[in-house]
């Protein structure tokens, strides 16, 4: 026989996934002696199985549940539908990670015409008995009979109304009767038959509707957010009811044993005289802020923050409790670890190691990384009181504030003006990218989390709101409606892309700081982590900021992103445009010094710490101008054929931008095949990145370079490109008459360099893992087609977990990484190694770069502090794993 339900003296809280988290601290609480009104809990195991009978409930179950019953009625003295005596109970829902408030409840179960006479007569207070009767009747039939709580409370109201009232607590015993007898015929009209009297049918009944609440809508969407699995199912707790609402001697309340919005060490609370659990939830009445339960009720005071002291020394974290009071006995309903923001999860974890309740490394354990986006993120400031005009996916943290701005092209113009954009799109596609890269900010009205707006966005650590769909666009009125509310280009909007609102004008912003607490939390992290954290960064402000955040250097310093500078631009399409090495000679001579001063700014920032540059990696075209847009001018000028200049360098232009054209750009000539082919451009920026080092060393500046080849798939390449940079340096060295010290190393990123990694050892310094074009490549998927596509419909339908372009796929590209490794190391052992991708600043990715074995991972500087400390997780994850293999081995 297996066994379904466990009374709550049968479990304890190590059988969350048996009990759900609530039921396995209900049993914690019962076994540590503290006041839990009885009960038991009906397993997660149960509700799987009511799912594979064809959603109904086995009769070795009923039978269990009947002989808990029976133990519950023993152990109270009470007994369900009992009309001398009854017994009442809850029924709630408890699934193993914590579901607030997206499952169903039932409450004051057991309750009919005869029961409602007995607690009438048992409490000597008619009037508590009828209330608890009509909730019990609202309460089922939303949950169970599936009618809306409207009716209802709109019948209530209407009876309020007519008796003049204003609130509840002026209902008496004969007014609730009154009410219950309405309530009764709104069931009957719903569900034309009368609203079900045997306390055991509506026990049942209520199992079901919460094992079906698993499955609810709310349920199903908040799964998919957490990445909690569907096939977990949601345990059941029934439990005897106390009451809060008999009377001035009652109350009910919540509390969390810290505040857990900032850490602060103080009891953070509300509570409800003569009322119960939902009340205070529901905000009809407004609650007291607990500490004023001191002077209401001292002696209960006195032992509810004793309890609070007891159970967080327990459990060793912050607690989030419910009570209730009944006639003067406290009583405990729930505890369970409170949910926190960021700043307060670091606060608390921190303070716990202060007072002796945790250790560093389980500190270090409790903050999330992903949280951390929150903190290092402009955001807005928490004294504003915010009034969003509507709000969408927060699909990229950040907040930001400028003028709303229609097209790409005209918010690329507006911002090389000055202008702060926000970019509105119903939604983006790969030709906006410009338009995202000049905006603060970007809106759409459609496409969710994994859009093509929202990664591109994160990827740029640019907030971003997507699929917002209550913004109505007319791209030809350059405007958007929400409801009545017109705006119009050139409207000031600020965003918060960790909410999702958007808000009407500026409002007052804060720049990310790491709090002392956040400082001290990372400096424990750095002890730990066997990873190093690079940032991965082109300009100047950049590597600054990198350094500030505790970043030990850059792992990738990407050139194309200085040449695409307004000025810088044409000079690039002129050396794309020579048709004579010497007209290409020139345009290169005019961007070396600016490349030059470009790294003098980088290695001068990074004082000493080594950095990555990379040498150019992007097709040409990507300079030139669109070719349908080009097509348009020149098509016009023939027309006009009033500039025969301008048409003829326009078709020039053309012919080149036709000729660069690519079937497959992602496939194409980019990467080390540009060096290859066009050799002149890798050496000039070998040359600056010598003068640079030259220049800052002169300063008395210490620079440890490391030049990096794209896209190689052949050791060939590899070799000839080496040997170019060797030159070049060679070159520069004799003119400055310097000697510097600097490496030679490639990106990994084509499955043939993983696969061939022990030739590619042979002439490489150090390996860099490119992991974003290392999924593309493995996949076949090209990201920009991929994510536009089919990838959000591949994540939905569980054809992929996850989008591989986030979270690096581990069975896959992790095998050619962990190949790479392998092969690398066995010709040369202790090559340097790292990752480059977007993967460098995720946590599950940092893990298995951990677990690999790599030197290093790269990634914004603005992810840094997550790394820092996702590193330091990972290394003290494996740390545990080993020492339970080891305690395994001995036993
Ligand atoms: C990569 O491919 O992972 C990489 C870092 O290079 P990029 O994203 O610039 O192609
Ligand atoms: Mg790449």
């Amino acid at each position: 026989m297996n066994k379904f339900v466990y009374m709550f003296d049968e479990g304890n809280s190590e059988k969350k996934e048996l009990l759900g988290g609530k039921g396995a601290n209900l049993a914690e609480m019962t076994r540590i002696g503290l006041p839990v009104p009885y009960g038991f809990t009906i397993s997660t195991e149960a509700c799987n199985s009511y799912y594979q009978e064809g959603k109904s409930i086995s009769t070795e179950i009923e039978l269990q549940v009947l002989d808990a019953l029976h133990n519950l009625e023993e152990k109270t003295g009470k007994k369900l539908g009992d009309p001398i005596n009854p017994l009442l109970v809850s029924v709630r829902s408890g699934a193993v990670f914590s579901m607030p408030g997206m499952m169903d409840t039932v409450l004051n179960l057991g309750m009919n015409d005869e029961t409602v006479e007995g607690m009438a007569r048992l409490t000597t207070n008619p009037r508590f008995a009828y209330d608890s009767y009509r909730r019990f009747i609202q309460m089922f039939s939303n949950v169970v009979l599936n009618i809306d709580s409207f009716y209802f409370e709109q019948f209530l109201e209407e009876v309020r109304e007519e008796k003049g009232y204003s609130s509840d607590p002026e209902m008496t015993a004969e007014n609730w009767q009154e009410v219950i007898k309405g309530y009764k015929e709104i069931v009957k009209k719903h569900t034309k038959s009368i609203f079900p009297e045997n306390p055991k049918d509506q026990l049942f009944l209520s199992i079901k509707a919460v094992f079906d609440s698993w499955n609810n809508q709310r349920a199903i969407v908040y799964r998919r957010l957490h990445k909690i699995p569907d096939h977990l199912g949601t345990a059941v707790n029934i439990q005897s009811m106390v009451f809060g609402n008999m009377g001035n001697d009652s109350g009910t309340g919540v509390a969390f044993t810290r505040n857990p919005s900032t850490g602060e060490s103080k009891l953070y609370g509300e509570y409800l005289i003569n009322a119960q659990g939902e009340d205070v939830v529901a905000g009809i009445r407004t609650p007291n802020p607990i500490a004023t339960l001191r002077n209401e009720m001292p002696e209960v005071y006195q032992q509810f923050v004793e309890t609070c002291h007891l159970l967080e020394k327990h459990y060793q974290d912050m607690q989030d409790i419910e009570f209730t009071v009944e006639r003067g006995k406290l009583f405990i309903l729930q505890t369970r670890t409170g949910k926190r923001t960021a700043q307060a999860a670091i606060r608390i974890a921190v303070e716990l190691v202060e007072e002796q309740i945790i250790g560093k490394k389980e500190a270090i354990l409790r903050v999330d990384p992903d949280q951390l986006n929150q903190l290092l993120h402009r955001r807005i400031d928490d004294s504003y009181e915010r009034k969003p005009l509507t709000k969408g996916l927060p699909a990229s943290p950040g907040a930001a504030t400028g003028k709303v701005v229609f097209d790409a092209d005209e918010a690329e113009a507006l911002a090389k003006d000055g202008e702060r954009i926000i970019l509105v799109r119903p939604e983006t596609t790969p030709d906006d990218i410009h338009g995202i890269v000049a905006a603060q900010a970007t809106i759409t009205s459609r496409g969710g989390m994994t859009s093509h707006a929202a990664v591109v966005a994160r990827g740029m650590g640019k907030a971003c709101i997507c699929g917002c769909e209550s913004l109505d666009i007319d791209l030809k009125l350059k405007q958007f409606k929400v409801g009545d509310i017109i705006v119009n280009q050139g409207d000031i909007v600020t965003i918060d892309g960790s909410t999702g609102e958007i808000m009407f004008g500026e409002v007052p912003m804060i720049e990310p700081q790491l709090s002392d607490e956040f400082q001290l939390l990372l400096a424990w992290a750095d002890g730990e982590r066997k990873l190093g954290v690079r940032a991965n960064a082109d300009n100047p402000e950049d590597a600054k900021k990198a350094l500030e955040f505790g970043a030990g250097g850059i792992g990738l310093c990407r050139t194309e992103h200085m040449f695409m500078d307004a000025a810088r631009i044409p000079i690039v399409q002129e050396m794309i445009l020579a048709e004579t090495y010497e007209e290409r000679e020139a345009a290169l001579n005019k961007l070396l010094p600016m490349q030059q001063e470009d790294f003098e700014g980088i290695f001068e920032a990074m004082q000493g710490n080594p950095v990555t540059i990379r040498l150019l990696d992007p097709p040409l075209h990507e300079f030139l101008p669109d070719k349908e847009e080009l097509l348009v001018e020149v098509t016009k000028l023939q027309m006009t054929e009033s500039n025969f200049k301008e048409l003829k360098d326009k078709e020039q232009l053309l012919r080149k931008v036709r000729q660069l054209h690519e079937f497959n750009p992602m496939l194409g000539h980019r990467g080390c095949r540009l060096g290859m082919i066009h050799p002149e451009i890798y050496v000039m920026q070998a040359k600056a990145i010598f003068y640079a080092i030259a220049n800052v060393k002169e300063k008395g500046i210490d620079v440890k370079p490391e030049i990096m080849i794209p896209l190689v798939g052949h050791v060939n390449e590899l070799k000839e490109m080496r040997q170019l940079v060797i030159n070049a340096g060679l070159q520069v060295m004799e003119e400055t008459g310097q000697e510097d010290d600097y490496l030679i190393g490639t990106m990994i990123e084509v499955p043939r360099a993983a696969l061939t990694a022990d030739q590619i050892a042979g002439e490489a310094d150090f390996f860099s893992f490119g992991t974003n074009d290392l999924t593309q490549t493995t996949f076949g998927y090209s990201r920009d087609d991929a994510e536009g596509k089919f990838l959000q419909a591949y994540i939905q339908n569980k054809v992929l977990p996850e989008n591989p372009f986030a979270s690096l796929d581990q069975e896959g590209v992790g095998k050619l990484i962990e190949t790479g490794i392998k092969l690398g190391r066995q010709t040369k052992p202790g090559l340097k190694m790292g990752v480059c991708g977007e993967h460098g600043g995720e946590k599950s990715s940092i893990q298995f770069c951990h677990d690999a074995g790599l030197d290093y991972v790269s990634c914004s500087p603005y992810r840094v502090p997550l790394a820092r400390l996702a590193a330091a997780q990972a290394a003290i994850k494996s740390e545990q794993k080993q020492d339970v293999n080891k305690f395994q081995a001995q036993m």
